[in-house]
Formats: C-alpha cells, sequence, structure tokens
C-alpha cells in the first residue's frame, strides 16, 4: 500500500491552503478532494461573487478562486484524488485512509471536509427550482447581490446565525424578516436584542416557510403561523437559511473527539485534534467564524502544525 507524509482530505480554502504550504515544505501531500459527497472546491462552489476574499479588489466568483486555488496546489506537486474518503482508521500510526478507489497509508493527516449548510426541503428551495436564485444558505456570501437591494428579504431560523444574517442584510434590503418556528429566540440573549430592537428587522414568530415561488427569481413565500395552520403569501426577493449546519465527519466514525454539534475538537491556538498526527482545519472545526479567509488561515496553521509534527517524530 502507498505511503504518504501526509495526508489532506478535503478540497475547500482550507485543504488546498494546507495543500499549499505542505507542497511547498516538500511534503508531497496527496489529497482527497472529494467526489459524491460535495462538491470538490467546497462550499464556494455552490456560490456567486466573493467580494471578501482579499486579494480581489473587482471581487471573483467561489469556482473561479477555488480553480486558481486548486491550481496553485497543483503547481507545487500536490497529488489530488477526485474521490470520497469512506473510512479512516486513526487506531494506530501509519493511519489508513480509504478512498472509493485507493487506500493510503498516511503519517499525518489534515481533516479538512467543511460544513454543510442545511437546508430545508420545502417547494421552490431544490436545485434546479430557485436555489441561488434568490435561495441561499449564505447571506455574508451571496447577501450583497443586486437583486437583494431594496427589497424583502427572509432568513429562516431562530440561532445566532439567523439574528447575524438578518443583522447583515438590513445593510441591503428594505425590510428583514426573521422566521422562527418557535416562539423564543435560540440566539444569545444580546443578538436576540440587537434583532429585536433594529427597526429593518421584524420577526414572524410561531411561522414557518411552506413554499418559495418565482419565475426566473423568488418572488414569493408563503408563510404558514403553526399555531393558527393560518397560511400568507409575501412578496420576497431572498430566502435564507440560517438553521445551522453538519461538519463532515461521518467517515471518521467517532475517533476523534468533537463538541456537542460535532465540530472537531482542537487544541487552543493549534489545529490539533485529539489524536496526534491528526489535524484539523476549516469549517469542520469552526462553527464561529465560517468564512474563507479564517478556513484558509486555520489551513496554513494545520500544514504548519503538521510539518512540525513530522519533523519532530523523525518522519519528514
Ligand atoms: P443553531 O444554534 O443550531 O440554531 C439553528 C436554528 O434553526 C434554531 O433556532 C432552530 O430552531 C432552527 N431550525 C433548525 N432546523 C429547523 C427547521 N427544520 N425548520 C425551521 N427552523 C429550524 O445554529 P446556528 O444559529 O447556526 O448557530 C450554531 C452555533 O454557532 C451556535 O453555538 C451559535 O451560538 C454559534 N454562532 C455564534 C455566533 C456569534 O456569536 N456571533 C454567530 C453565529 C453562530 P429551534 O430554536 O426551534 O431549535
Amino acid at each position: 500500500m502507498e505511503r504518504k507524509k501526509l495526508v489532506i482530505i478535503g478540497s475547500g480554502p482550507a485543504g488546498f491552503t494546507a495543500a499549499i504550504y505542505a507542497a511547498r515544505a516538500n511534503l508531497s501531500p496527496l489529497m482527497y478532494e472529494g467526489f459524491f459527497s460535495g462538491p470538490p472546491g467546497g462550499q464556494l462552489m455552490t456560490t456567486t461573487e466573493v467580494e471578501n476574499f482579499p486579494g480581489f479588489p473587482e471581487g471573483i466568483t467561489g469556482p473561479k478562486l477555488m480553480d486558481a486555488m486548486r491550481k496553485q496546489a497543483g503547481r507545487f506537486g500536490t497529488e489530488i484524488l477526485t474521490e470520497d474518503v469512506e473510512d479512516a482508521d486513526l487506531s494506530q500510526r501509519p493511519f489508513k485512509v480509504k478512498g472509493k478507489q485507493r487506500t493510503i497509508l498516511a503519517d499525518s493527516i489534515i481533516v479538512a471536509t467543511g460544513a454543510t449548510a442545511k437546508r430545508l426541503q420545502i417547494a421552490g428551495a431544490g436545485d434546479g427550482e430557485l436555489w441561488q436564485k434568490g435561495v441561499t444558505a449564505c447571506a455574508v456570501c451571496d447577501g450583497a447581490m443586486p437583486l437583494f437591494r431594496g427589497k424583502e428579504l427572509y432568513v429562516i431560523g431562530g440561532g445566532d446565525t439567523a439574528v447575524e444574517e438578518a443583522i447583515f442584510l438590513t445593510k441591503y434590503g428594505s425590510k428583514v424578516y426573521i422566521v422562527h418556528r418557535r416562539d423564543a429566540l435560540r440566539a444569545s440573549k444580546i443578538m436576540a436584542k440587537h434583532a429585536m430592537q433594529h427597526p429593518k428587522i421584524e420577526i414572524l414568530w410561531d411561522t414557518v416557510c411552506a413554499k418559495i415561488e418565482g419565475k426566473e427569481v423568488v418572488e414569493r413565500v408563503t408563510l404558514q403561523n403553526v399555531k393558527t395552520k393560518e397560511e400568507v403569501t409575501k412578496a420576497a426577493a431572498g430566502v435564507f437559511f440560517a438553521i445551522g449546519h453538519t461538519p463532515n465527519t461521518t467517515f471518521l466514525r467517532g475517533q476523534l473527539e468533537t463538541d456537542k454539534q460535532g465540530y472537531l475538537s482542537v487544541k487552543s491556538g493549534s489545529t490539533c485534534t485529539t489524536i496526534e498526527g491528526v489535524f484539523a482545519a476549516g469549517d469542520v472545526q469552526d462553527k464561529m467564524y465560517r468564512q474563507a479567509i479564517s478556513a484558509a488561515g486555520s489551513g496554513c496553521m494545520a500544514a504548519l502544525d503538521a510539518e512540525r509534527w513530522l519533523s519532530a517524530n523523525g518522519l519528514s
């Protein structure tokens, strides 16, 4: 079985940044970029314009940015396998990483598999319907798009993300509605207070979104009061799902410690997980910031941590 000094699992900004650093440090990293588990390139592959990634004053589309990162990782010699990791055996070193087609022995691993924004399965919100045509799961990524300017926007959810996204969207929309299925927010008190006091935000309590409609882009939402079952249809230009994320860790089979929501635990100020030689970067270990640039930063940290660990253990 082929043995590698470093295997990187995941191909978002964290994975590619780790690959660039590790390849330049002569670690000849091998990356599993995924295939069926999600688009190679990660969540940015499903966004449009990225205007907050430094270095691109005119903005850049998510897919173009990821393509550039992939090329940069390849230029320094990263080997990229377009397949999913189905299983990882971390019980002994070298670790065993089992892809759909190839299994590799790894002296060290960087897990950068990201998190998947949860989507609501409601009429009109699917792929091929209005998903990414006004329906999104990331206000920070998509909120500044022209189609949302001066329009009525709906954020679904009642946690900190929903409130944060709603506040963010007040910069663009004429009015932002938070649609929450209960009569109390899950968000922290301070965030909830900000939302409730904001002149452009209205919270629709005990309400769910039942249907999203529009010809080319979102034009209307149908909302249902869960107590009275009453339905109302309103004009809308954007629907933002903010109902949480799921970190992508199934293939690890619980071998690494996580927090209550399933995010990988790392030693404070580092990317070290609870197993020596296994590092975690990007959204799979970050429920707080979740930005391309912060993921890239932690990918850099993971490569440096891995390089130092390999060297300290005579494996570099
Ligand atoms: P979250 O706290 O899990 O909240 C998810 C929200 O979505 C909940 O209000 C939930 O309703 C609602 N929801 C879930 N499934 C739903 C469904 N099928 N239909 C309708 N509504 C649904 O997730 P989050 O807001 O993304 O936050 C995740 C973590 O990150 C939290 O620990 C949060 O504090 C943290 N965070 C912090 C900040 C900050 O401090 N600035 C910002 C963002 C996130 P219920 O309340 O009824 O369950």
